[in-house]
């Protein structure tokens, strides 16, 4: 049989699954962890230790139909304003309940768009957080940057602030594409932020690119690839489009008949991910390439690739505080999320709590699975010396997990000694192995196809 009619046997064209940045996924969060949890979860970080930080800011001047993240449109800054207060307020209540000596191995701001902000609201924000923890000598600052919404003297203030990595926001360059997904942006644009961030010395770029969107052929994203590739981007994600109208209204602007089918989507993930490896880039994991200097490269090189909310990370911390409305902070014991509804998230934070609505805290089984998983979707690989040597007595359960699912998969894995292997022509189905391994009902609702 051709591989892709075992890929399509095995789901891989209709089957509706996680991207797992986390287990268990966000759908599986609970009202049992509220801000009482969270406070109690950040006051056992360790003294003086490193943990990350990311800020949410909801807000863009435009929205794109084909996004679908929590943000709100808004052509003034007064709503922005009112938001950051309570950003500032949040981050003193951090700072009231932080260990002493704690500072940042990595922040990042996402959103919506962060760029939308003033260059004094991004000094304000800046000195808040660097009173309650510092940035850590050799940090990594990011920040999700739209070309359309970015001059030079809000990278001067982001520059001050100590912002090393840019995110670039590029989608595709084909003007019907860009048209059909209510997003215009040209390439020369795109390339001036880049010169603009390089200029301030801002030198580590990432982009992100999407396949599988209205419109798109082979000829057309490989146009778009050769674009990029001019730009010389560090780290590049190529996200498929997830398409699920039913949860993000803006993408009813999208007519279905004009996405390719998943069979097409394969093919244009295929016909991307050739030409960044041609260009010498490096796949990490599912979705993303790194230049080989590149720290992404390293550690997927040297085993210390991670997955989290923002994709891939070489963060050796095991605590992530997310801040703003609707943000997930991770800690060894759990996960916690902020209300998603910016007036509920202001409502707590104007109470002077934290404004989790929601989380999970782990049993041992939950990070075991976890462990797994997060081997799955970095290194298509799980040792077994890796595994039990985390869950010692669990010794007999991890065998047992790897064989069915070796049965499970057949000749698409590998069973040895040393652990489950997924084959390389088999790795596009790296999400569907992985929900092998979820404990968890799925209602596959929520979730875009495996491709
Ligand atoms: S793609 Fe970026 S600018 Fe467009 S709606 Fe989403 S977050 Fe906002």
């Amino acid at each position: 049989m051709h591989m892709t009619s075992k890929l399509a046997k095995l789901g891989l064209f209709d089957a509706k699954v996680p991207r797992y940045t986390s287990y268990p996924t966000a759908p599986q969060f609970n009202a049992d962890v509220g801000g009482a949890q969270m406070q109690a979860w950040v006051r056992s970080i360790a003294p003086g230790s490193q943990i990350s930080l990311y800020l949410h800011i909801p807000f863009c001047r435009h929205l794109c139909w084909f996004c679908a993240c929590r943000t709100q449109g808004t052509q003034s800054l007064s709503p922005v304003a009112g938001y950051l207060e309570r950003l500032r307020t949040e981050i003193a209540l951090l700072g009231q309940n932080l260990p002493h000596g704690v500072t940042l191995s990595r922040m990042h701001w996402g959103g919506g768009t962060p760029t939308l902000l003033s260059p004094d609201m991004i000094d304000e924000l800046a000195a808040a957080i660097t009173a309650v923890a510092p940035l850590a000598e050799g940090a990594e600052f990011s920040v999700e940057v739209d070309p359309k919404e970015i001059d030079s003297a809000r990278v001067a203030a982001l520059a001050r602030a100590g912002m090393t990595r840019a995110s670039i926001g590029v989608q595709d360059f084909d003007p019907e594409v860009q048209t059909t997904i209510g997003r215009l942006q040209g390439f020369d644009v795109t390339r001036d932020a880049a010169q603009l961030l390089r200029s301030a010395q801002i030198t580590s770029l990432n982009a992100d690119i999407l396949f599988g969107l209205p419109h798109q052929d082979t000829a057309r994203i490989a146009t778009s690839v050769q674009k990029l590739l001019t730009l010389n981007p560090d780290r590049i994600a190529l996200y498929g489009y997830a398409h699920v109208p039913w949860m993000a209204r803006r993408q009813s602007m999208i007519p279905t008949e004009s996405l390719p089918t998943p069979e097409r989507r394969l093919k244009l993930f295929e016909t991307a991910k050739q030409l960044f490896e041609w260009d010498g880039y490096q796949q990490i994991g599912i979705d993303h390439f790194a230049a080989p200097h590149d720290s992404l490269a390293i550690a997927a090189r040297t085993g210390y690739l991670r997955r989290n909310f923002q994709g891939y990370t070489d963060d050796p911390a095991d605590v992530l505080i997310g801040l703003g409305a609707s943000a997930i902070s991770r800690f060894p014991q759990g996960y916690a999320q902020n209300a998603a509804a910016t007036s509920d998230y202001a409502k707590s934070i104007d109470a002077g709590r934290f404004a989790v609505s929601r989380g999970h805290a782990f049993s041992a089984e939950d990070q075991l699975r976890a462990r797994i998983i997060e081997a799955i979707m970095c290194d298509f690989y799980v040792s077994y010396d890796d595994v039990i040597a985390r869950f010692p007595q669990a010794s007999g359960q991890i065998r047992q997990l790897l064989q069915n699912a070796s049965e499970r998969f057949g000749e698409m894995v590998q069973l040895t000694e040393d652990g489950l292997r997924i084959r390389q022509e088999a790795q596009a189905l790296a999400r569907i192995i992985a929900r092998h391994f979820d404990a968890y009902a799925l209602s596959g609702a929520g979730h875009a196809t495996a491709i």
